[in-house]
């Protein structure tokens, strides 16, 4: 073994050295008494922008293409990826009112405020997986065996009836990668997957670079945002890879029920589409709600189902998500072998964290997750309580996750383009800041986090309050258009 292993960093040695020579016999080529090889660098690239037929140009007499000058393009790839929330924050105009102190409600982070914390169980779990020593190298690419035996225990309500093997867990880094390796472990270019609009925004980030095509199915605000099932099944052609469902919703907050989600693996069933959902929210409910898996409901339709500690335990930073592989009928073979083959791409997620998966998993206690929906879900009922009130808002309760969607009536507001024109005014007056609904593919909404602490979510609510109340018109739009009005008295 070890002489193996000599030869070929040997072999290596070599091929590396010889490779660099050559190269470096090419570069001395355009002339010895070379000025700065840069200078000459950048002659040459000039020459190869003007000249038409550059491969001619650059041919070496053996006719392999030459290479001068630096021209480092970035990959296609690398430029068709965006993050639509950052995107939109970026293009704001803001300069928060300084008489007033900041409350930030466009933040999906539930830890910033400090008022959200991890349990200690979950945080003495990694204590101990540290002090272990035994976490430090790598594992399986798909996880350690007993981390992913825990996920599966942990997950055993997501198929009822039968125990889920610790080979069918991927473990991942973050929701946001098992999300990616799902995709792309069932869509080529050119193919479509469907999401969900409004809906979480990675989706979109995730599939464009890669030409995956993006189909919106609706979600409609008066239904507790249940699916357009129509609309929905209207999308799906042969080149649909997959259906998309995210639930409990970000941003909506909604929690579909188990009729609702029979009525999408209906249409699942006839059109023979496998399902990523996206459970990062599992048991993220408010009392009288029910989460139910999609996977606990068939076994016809494969379901990929993505889940993690991020919001439950608290911890987005630490990067545990995962993926388990729901294929009672074998219909998924294929696919998963791509799955696993995704693994090997960041040679398997943070070792420290999955060696603390089967305490955290275990000792986290149920009192700490009814501590944390209690904030939540009092915050809902506050927020959505004072905003029902306000002229030109529609609030919408949620009955999960920690958003909340509102509906402005934008024709109200005179003075406002759009959400987002909305929105920025909200902070340079009131210093309240909102996500657009533009930022999930729904304008005419905003969407406020519900994790900050009470006395915020009150204050946040009353300036909002004010804000509207200053500038809410009646029938302000008709004014205008009949000249009763003029543009010019609207602006602020
Ligand atoms: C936060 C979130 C994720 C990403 O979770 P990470 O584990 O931080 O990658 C995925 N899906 C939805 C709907 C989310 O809100």
């Amino acid at each position: 073994m070890p002489s193996s292993v000599a030869n070929e960093s040997q072999f290596r040695f070599q091929s590396s050295r010889s490779s660099r020579q050559s190269s470096c016999s090419s570069r001395s080529e355009p002339g010895a008494t070379t000025p700065t090889s840069d200078v000459v660098d950048k002659a040459l690239a000039e020459l190869q922008l003007q000249s038409s037929s550059k491969s001619e140009l650059l041919s070496t007499s053996s006719g392999k293409p030459q290479r001068f000058g630096w021209q480092i393009k970035p990959s296609k790839l690398s430029l068709n990826t965006h993050n639509r929330i950052r995107n939109i924050v970026e293009s704001l105009k803001i300069k928060p009112n300084p008489e007033k102190p900041m409350i930030p409600l466009s933040i999906g982070d539930p830890t910033i405020f400090g008022n959200l914390k991890a349990a200690d169980e979950t945080m003495k779990a990694v204590l101990h997986s540290v002090e272990s020593g035994k976490y430090n190298g790598y594992a399986h690419t798909q996880g350690h065996e007993a981390a992913r035996q825990a996920v599966a225990k942990y997950s055993a309500h997501q198929r009822p009836n039968e125990e889920i093997d610790p080979m069918e867990v991927v473990l991942c880094s973050g929701c946001s990668s098992a999300l990616e390796y799902c995709i792309l472990a069932l869509a080529d270019r050119g193919q479509n997957v469907l999401i969900p609009r409004p809906g979480f925004c990675l989706y979109h980030t995730l599939a464009e670079g890669l030409d995956i095509e993006v189909r919106y199915y609706d979600l409609l605000p008066d239904q507790q945002w249940r699916a357009d099932l129509v609309q929905l099944e209207s999308l799906i052609d042969e080149n649909t890879a997959a259906l998309l469902i995210n639930n409990p919703s970000n941003p909506c907050g909604s929690v579909f029920d188990e009729k609702h989600l029979r009525q999408l693996i209906g249409i699942c069933e006839r059109h023979y589409l496998p399902i990523i959902a996206d459970e990062i929210y599992e048991h993220f409910v408010f009392p009288g709600s029910k989460h139910v898996a999609v996977s606990s409901l068939t076994t016809e339709v494969p379901v990929l189902s993505c889940g993690g500690l991020t919001k439950r335990f608290l911890v987005p930073g630490w990067r545990m998500g995962w993926i388990i592989v729901h294929d009672r009928k074998q219909r998924l073979v294929d696919a998963v072998v791509g799955l696993k083959n995704m693994c090997g791409r960041i040679l398997g997620s943070n070792t420290l964290i999955q060696g603390a998966l089967p305490e955290i998993l275990a000792k986290t206690p149920q009192s700490y997750f009814d501590g944390v929906i209690d904030v939540l879900h009092s915050n809902a009922t506050l927020a959505y309580k004072m905003l029902k009130q306000v002229r030109g808002l529609n609030p919408v309760m949620p009955n999960g996750a920690m958003y909340m969607m509102i509906g402005v009536d934008i024709e109200r507001f005179p003075a406002f383009k759009d959400d987002t024109h909305f929105v920025q005014e909200l902070v340079n007056e009131q210093s309240v800041f909102c996500l657009p609904g533009s930022c999930f593919e729904y304008p005419g909404y905003v969407r406020i986090v519900l994790t900050v602490p009470k006395t915020m979510i009150e204050e946040a609510c009353a300036r909002m309050t004010e804000f509207c109340d200053r500038h809410f018109k009646k029938d302000s739009r008709a004014f205008i258009e009949h000249g009763l009005l003029d543009e010019e008295d609207l602006a602020f």
